[in-house]
């Protein structure tokens, strides 16, 4: 049990999901649902399932309900493309009072009718929100029923908001791309591939991965679902190996294609030195196990000695860059509330590796496993956090000290009203904060939102 003084603000009931670290011995208790009267940090399942699918910029994504619902758009949400940028809009049925009345299935039925017509997309998914759920719109008829009139997949995503958690909205999303995967085997294929999970490539972060795999000659089948194409998730059972990040939202997909198509699969991170290096030595050694492939013209090895020259030589860049601000961001205290903990993970040695130590580590997702790997890598003193909430999340800051938030959208006005610095580390941010560029813009970041003179007249 925490000291109560500390707890006397908190909701009764919380205790199991917060821990010091070198001060309580339990295990941070993960993957429970948020207690009630909790104004959680978590986003609704339609959120989650919105979240995960949205960055395939071929398909047309429509949002079964009132225009409130749709209302976080790609404006917010910048996953990029390359190509098409259909996933930019923000469709929806608009339900009014009538249609909860007389029921939504008339109107998604025109409206998917002329979204189609218009925009000839690779696929459609449509989003239930709560009210549908409420009013029993049978829209998995009306999906099957187009799909049959227009030739593309048309594909439901059960996502009420009030069933459940964001994650339980990932999985939603998972079960809707497993329709997909599996579907077409028109993409030539080399044995030395793989899927990317779990990356969405805000600010083109997916964009320095796939140029990392290129050059250890690394075919990317599918990305899901940064800069997403429809065909390349149907090819996706073909890859010979998925490589999971943000495993809270994709590791039910990558399950089931290891059962459905014995496609195995490994969780990496790409943020931080550490863990981008080894997930390209992770994938390097799996792949050259594979041995001489037929149809290959190769020796069939060498990732793993490419991988290493990669990382060679962007360290051999990156380090002497990344002294200086290591030397002047001595001292500073971060905060950290994140959506999965993999990220949290990599943010507390990326934070220690430019001389800033972690003071709080909380998540959004995180299961007991993962918490212990985070509690782990940890220093003594750290507040470590599931599924917190704006009243905790200030008291930890006042308590530790901390004078840089690193968030998401709803975490930061808690850092301004602080008088703290934040770093945006969520689906917002449009800085590339991945690979060994994006350690380097990372601490630039770091360095510019604490050494802003703007907190020199802010009485904390
Ligand atoms: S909780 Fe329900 S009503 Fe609110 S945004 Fe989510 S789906 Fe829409």
């Amino acid at each position: 049990m925490r000291d109560s003084a500390t707890m006397s603000n908190f909701l009764e009931g919380r205790d199991a999901q917060i821990v010091t670290k070198g001060k309580d011995t339990r295990e941070l208790a993960g993957g429970r649902p948020s207690i009630p009267g909790s104004v959680s940090q978590r986003a609704c399942v339609f959120c989650g399932s919105r979240v995960v699918l949205y960055p395939i910029a071929d398909a047309l994504h429509l949002v079964h309900g009132p225009i409130g619902c749709a209302a976080y758009t790609w404006d917010i949400r910048g996953a990029m493309s390359s190509g098409p940028e259909l996933h930019r809009n923000s469709f929806s049925t608009d339900l009014r009072e009538k249609h909860i009345v007389f029921g939504g299935e008339k109107k998604l039925f025109q409206v998917l009718d002329s979204l189609i017509d218009k925009y000839k997309p690779e696929a459609a998914f449509v989003y239930s929100t709560c009210i549908v759920g409420v009013i029993g719109d049978d829209v998995e008829s009306v999906c099957r029923q187009m799909e049959k009139r227009k030739g593309i997949p048309v594909i439901p995503v059960q996502s009420e908001g009030f069933q459940g958690t964001k994650k339980d909205g990932y999985k939603i999303a998972c079960d809707a791309m497993a329709s997909l995967v599996g579907t077409d085997d028109s993409k030539e294929v080399s044995p030395y591939s793989i899927n990317i999970l779990g990356d969405f490539n805000l600010a083109g972060e997916l964009w320095i991965l796939q140029e990392y795999y290129r050059r250890m000659g690394v075919q990317i089948v599918a990305s899901i679902t940064g800069d997403g194409r429809v065909r390349d998730i149907r090819n996706a059972h073909r890859a010979s190996l998925n490589v999971v990040q943000c495993s809270g939202s994709m590791l039910h997909l990558a399950k089931w294609m290891k059962e459905k198509f014995g496609i195995p699969f490994i969780k990496v991170s790409y943020f931080g030195i550490e863990d981008m290096s080894d997930a390209l030595y992770e994938v390097a050694k799996i792949l050259d196990s594979r041995g001489p492939q037929t149809g290959d013209s190769r020796a069939g090895h060498g990732l793993f000695e490419a991988a290493t020259e990669i990382v060679r030589s962007e360290l051999t860049r990156l380090l002497p860059a990344l002294e200086p601000y290591k030397r002047a961001l001595q001292g500073n205290k971060a905060a950290i509330y994140v959506g999965g903990a993999f990220k949290a993970i990599s943010l507390v040695k990326a934070l220690r590796l430019i001389g800033v130590k972690t003071v709080i580590a909380g998540t959004q997702t995180g299961n007991t496993e993962d918490y212990r790997l985070l509690k782990e890598i940890c220093d003594d003193g750290c507040i470590l956090v599931d599924d917190s909430n704006p009243v905790e999340l200030s008291e930890f800051v006042k308590q530790t000290g901390a004078n840089l938030f690193i968030g998401g959208v709803k975490e930061r006005p808690i850092a301004y009203k602080l008088g703290i610095g934040f770093c945006d580390h969520n689906h917002e941010r449009k800085l590339a904060l991945a690979g060994y560029e994006g350690m380097l813009n990372f601490a630039k970041e770091v360095y510019e939102t604490v050494k802003s003179p703007v907190w020199d007249f802010i009485k904390r």
